[in-house]
């Protein structure tokens, strides 16, 4: 049997958990002391011996990230939340705003304590305007109750404002520099990056970008320490993720579940094994940018960083897919191909050209129109999109091109010899 641990989805099943009056009997801003009570200092340390992963996509030390923030400059730093979750599969940052902004609103609390920050921006996606007026709501009750606005939580020298930035829909400015670019009011276009390790800027400020779960898992750590969080997951990668499930299960969702977790178990746990009783034939483990894994590799799985990497994909933002044997592979490359195609925000050449040939290529081949030659062009095109760019919109098109012509070759000749498998 699998154990349930509820670490940010603590409350999402509390009656009217969006607002403060039912948050509040529940353990919401009671960490207060032991916040005010730790120098900047000592809550960065906290985090970074916590091993919290942002939990965005990448999965680097949060800790580490927070230190390079500059603690001593008189004007204040900015913290930017990264709600602009919009790759197909993936769709846990929306349950955290809706069922809990109250969650998200203490993150930010802590964080901007942490990191010397009196302003926080929530840059959300476009399309939520529905979660937008939730959270918002939350925001307003913020403020009323001192929680937020002059002496936050009624700590004299700490003053925060927390303001919502709604983006226009562009996948990219979920990349936390064309996320600022967008902030200052130009088009979303992820910038080059510096030599050396250093904070974003906005508008010149120092500022740091973290996704929503990573901020609304600080919480827990504040109230409960480094080794409580620690004590879930594995080694390197420790605590728990929202994994958003959709696809060919039984009851898809967003479930919470510890780093190191059995990726079959967790499909038969929360998912309810695959729908109608057909046999699994793949799964996108991390949302649609990463590699796609045959029914064999899932197999022995494990739902963290490092097996992840080991059979060469990466656990990204936790959305996995799953496929049935139903599922023509050919048609769902080119579903994913035409996300891509219209998300390359342009700026490099093997990315804005390349995502649109190899999309024409595969519909060349759903169309029978295509030759064999043409599947090794789709993958010498995929090459060139890799380690070449400015940012990781471009490798990740490419391996996932190569991730499903590669393991599902047959499919993809079949089509080209002229018979559907
Ligand atoms: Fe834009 Fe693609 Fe270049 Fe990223 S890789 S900066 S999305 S063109």
């Amino acid at each position: 049997m699998m154990q349930e641990i509820k670490i940010v989805s603590k409350r999402f099943d509390i009656e009217n958990s969006h607002t403060l009056e039912a948050v509040k009997t529940h353990g919401a801003y009671s960490w207060r002391d032991q916040l005010f009570e730790m120098t900047q200092d000592q809550i960065i340390e906290m985090i970074k011996q916590s091993g919290l992963r942002g939990k965005g996509g990448g999965g680097a030390s949060a800790g580490d990230k927070w230190a390079l923030m500059p603690l001593e400059n008189e004007q204040k730093n900015i913290l930017a939340v990264n709600c602009d979750e919009s790759e197909p599969g993936t769709f846990k940052d929306r349950q955290i705003i809706s069922k809990d902004p109250h969650l998200l609103i203490e993150g930010i609390i802590c964080t901007c304590y942490a990191i010397n920050a009196n302003k926080a921006y929530i840059y959300i996606r476009g399309e939520y305007k529905q979660f937008q007026d939730i959270l918002q709501n939350a925001i307003d009750e913020a403020y009323r109750e001192g929680i937020l606005g002059e002496k936050v939580l009624g700590d004299e020298s700490f003053s925060l404002d927390v303001v919502i930035h709604r983006g226009a829909g562009a996948y990219i400015c979920g990349e936390k520099s064309a996320l600022l670019e967008s902030m200052e009011g130009k088009r979303g276009h992820p910038r080059l990056k510096p030599h050396q390790k250093e904070c974003e800027w906005y508008f010149g400020i120092p500022t740091l970008v973290n996704n929503v779960e990573t901020i609304a898992t600080v919480p827990f750590i504040i109230q409960n320490g480094a080794d409580a969080y620690k004590a879930f997951g594995t080694e390197q990668s420790p605590g728990t993720l929202l994994f958003a499930l959709s696809g060919h299960v039984a009851t898809p969702g967003v479930y919470e579940v510890q780093f190191g977790t059995s990726m079959m178990e967790y499909i038969n746990h929360y998912g309810g094994g695959i729908k109608n009783g057909k046999k699994l034939k793949a799964v996108i483990p991390g949302g649609a940018s990463t590699k796609i894994l045959t029914a064999d590799e899932v197999q022995n799985a494990k739902l963290d960083y490092e097996s992840m990497r080991a059979l060469g994909s990466s656990l990204g933002t936790g959305g996995m897919i799953v496929m049935d044997e139903d599922t023509n592979m050919v048609e769902a490359l080119k579903n994913l191909l035409e996300f891509y195609r219209h998300e390359s925000c342009g700026q490099c050449t093997p990315c804005r050209e390349g995502t649109g040939w190899v999309d024409t290529i595969i519909k060349n081949v759903l169309d029978g129109e295509a030759s064999k030659d043409d599947l090794e062009k789709a993958l010498e095109v995929s090459k060139t999109m890799n380690g070449q760019t400015i940012c990781v919109f471009a490798p990740a098109a490419s391996d996932v091109i190569d991730g499903f012509i590669h393991k599902f070759r047959d499919e993809f000749e079949s089509y080209i010899q002229g018979g559907v498998s």
